[in-house]
């Protein structure tokens, strides 16, 4: 992460990080023939001791003042040249970097740390072991369709979730747990009407229906989803007041976080457009508010 640094306006006193840069040459307009030169044309006889050949270009979001900053001079130096044995007035030039970093550099920068962060926790809960529940009962290539198997791993890793966050409670009912876990409304509803359907079949011959199946399907990502949410969205906050980064717009970071768990998600469920059309909704919702 690189240490903000802020340009000042000189018209209004506002400090900002420009969004952009733009390079500038100086043009000279030469009036009697009608043309724009570059300063070597323009200065061929009476040279200045040092002039400005370009520009970095930006402007105050609070004035819109147009601010200047030198990226290129040209300096005159005396040189000895061997071959015609005199001394000639050339001008040297000299650039500078820009004065500062830009808008998308520090958000590259926060989204780079961000992936990172959200890398690790994806090895905490082992995501990929939330990802393989879902792939090893759905996938094309071999495997046994089981909705009623994928339903009971389900409810059971929801389980292995409250252990982690509550330790071991073996006597305690299931909708005991699921309110423990303090889940939204209507996925705190969800889990409990999936708890039901799963008891209705192991004690009374349930079987179940297209719909239960999407709801099955849909509590899962949903699931999966506020696991992330809940984790992702205190850490951009973290990140972004931990580095002086507050500048950056809240929603521009969410927008990075939520293209690159698009690539996470796709990289795991391409396989099923149906599952995947609804996780790029949801993670509309869930970061782009
Ligand atoms: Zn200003």
């Amino acid at each position: 992460m690189r240490t903000v640094k802020k340009i000042k306006c000189l018209s209004c006193n506002a400090e900002f990080v420009p969004r952009t840069f733009h390079e500038e040459e100086i043009l000279y307009p030469n009036p009697r023939r009608n043309e724009i030169l570059r300063y070597k044309d323009y200065f061929r006889d009476n040279k200045p001791f040092e002039v400005i050949v370009e520009s970095w270009v930006t402007y105050c979001p609070s004035c819109r003042n147009i601010i200047k900053c030198v990226k290129e001079i040209a300096k005159l130096e005396k040189k000895y040249m061997s071959n015609s044995n005199k001394v000639e007035l050339l001008y040297i030039t000299k650039e500078f970097d820009k004065p500062c970093s830009v808008y998308s550099e520090y958000l590259d920068d926060i989204s780079n740390e961000l992936q990172m962060q959200i890398n690790l926790y994806f090895k905490e809960i082992n995501l990929n072991s939330w990802f393989d529940l879902y792939i090893r009962n759905e996938a094309q290539g071999g495997f046994v369709k089981d909705h009623f198997k994928f339903l009971v791993r389900f409810i059971a890793k929801v389980e292995s979730y409250h252990e982690s966050q509550f330790g071991i409670e073996k006597n305690k009912d299931m909708p005991i747990k699921i309110n423990e876990l303090k889940l939204p409304e209507e996925l705190k509803e969800n889990l409990n009407n999936l708890n039901n359907i799963r008891n209705d079949v192991v004690h009374h011959e349930y079987e179940l229906k297209e719909n239960d199946i999407e709801k099955i399907h849909d509590s899962y990502l949903n699931f999966v989803l506020y696991l992330m949410e809940k984790h992702i969205t205190p850490q951009i906050n973290e990140i972004r007041s931990e580095t002086g980064y507050n500048f950056l717009e809240l929603n521009d970071i969410k927008k990075e976080v939520n293209i690159y768990l698009k690539k996470v998600f796709y990289d795991k469920f391409r396989f099923d457009s149906k599952l995947f059309n609804k996780i790029l909704i949801s993670l509309d919702e869930l970061f782009i508010k």
